[in-house]
């Protein structure tokens, strides 16, 4: 695996650069239509083709830097769909929805578990639920206030100085943040859409290959990958890699330390499989 890449801080400033780029562009489009130079409908156009990235990025900033790392940009530009405390509340949530996959302790839980319908409400708020969750774990700190805060600021002077257009930027934006994210969570972690779907991490090589040089161009590789090959970034040692490498790599099979039957039927308990690996452990020594 010596060719594989994690992200170096060069990369990191890609990443930052990619999320500053895309958010300026989607914030100019809407600027744009509120002159009258684009049609309203542009905005949606211009979000559903450049936001996916930044959220990859995103992901990728998360996984890859300790919180003290981060860059301002990081912590404070993803402003289009307010993520309440910036890239750490994501960043903190999502590595526990890694360690603790298919648990009762995953607070990624409602974004996948049960039925489809109930999972997409959530995801719709997935970064009220992430902020939620991160306050539960850690309360409230300085740099969390002043996030809120900047995007409160951000989301009352967008609509003070664009109305309705900044609305309509406001709200597509999240529509279209909420039903990516479910596709992420539900069908990536889910064998079909149904309440009873069996619970693993599933490769969508085959449902993506035939529109592939299609979906790659208007939504780029990084993507794409992230999304066909959502399996082999679980695995347990491969989480840092960039999607660009994940063609790469190997669905290990090891997405949980906690859970080693795949698919399992149902969230498990983690008191539950603590007891009986104690057990199994007393058993050994006796
Ligand atoms: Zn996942
Ligand atoms: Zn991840």
């Amino acid at each position: 695996m010596s060719n594989l890449k994690h992200l170096s801080p060069g990369h990191s400033l890609k990443e930052n650069a990619n999320i500053i780029i895309r958010s300026a562009a989607m914030y100019g489009v809407m600027v744009l239509a509120y002159l009258g130079w684009v049609p309203t409908w542009g905005i949606v156009v211009a979000n559903l083709m450049l936001y996916f990235a930044v959220y990859v990025s995103v992901h990728e900033i998360g996984h890859n830097f300790p919180v003290d790392r981060l860059s301002l940009v990081s912590r404070f530009v993803p402003v289009a769909t307010p993520l309440w405390g910036g890239v750490r509340v994501f960043q903190e949530t999502h590595r526990r929805h890694h360690l603790y996959f298919c648990t009762d302790h995953d607070p990624w839980l409602p974004f996948y578990a049960g039925h489809p319908l109930r999972a997409l409400f959530f995801n719709l708020i997935e970064p009220e639920v992430n902020a939620f969750n991160f306050v539960k774990k850690h309360g409230v700190d300085r740099e969390l206030v002043l996030n809120v805060l900047y995007n409160v600021v951000f989301l009352a002077g967008g609509l003070y100085v664009f109305g309705k257009t900044y609305l309509v930027y406001a709200l597509s934006m999240r529509l279209i943040h909420g039903v990516a994210v479910f596709f992420f969570n539900f069908t990536l972690h889910r064998d079909r859409m149904s309440a009873e779907a069996a619970y693993s991490v599933y490769t969508r090589e085959r449902l993506v290959k035939p529109v592939l040089p299609l979906v790659r161009l208007i939504w780029g590789e990084a993507v794409v990958f992230g999304y066909m090959y959502h399996d082999r970034h679980h695995s347990l040692r491969q989480w840092r890699y960039h999607p660009l490498n994940y063609e790469t790599l190997k669905d290990l099979n090891d997405y949980s330390p906690f859970i080693k039957q795949w698919p399992a039927t149902s969230i498990q308990r983690l008191s539950e499989i603590q007891a009986q690996q104690d057990e199994m452990q007393a058993d050994m020594a006796a």
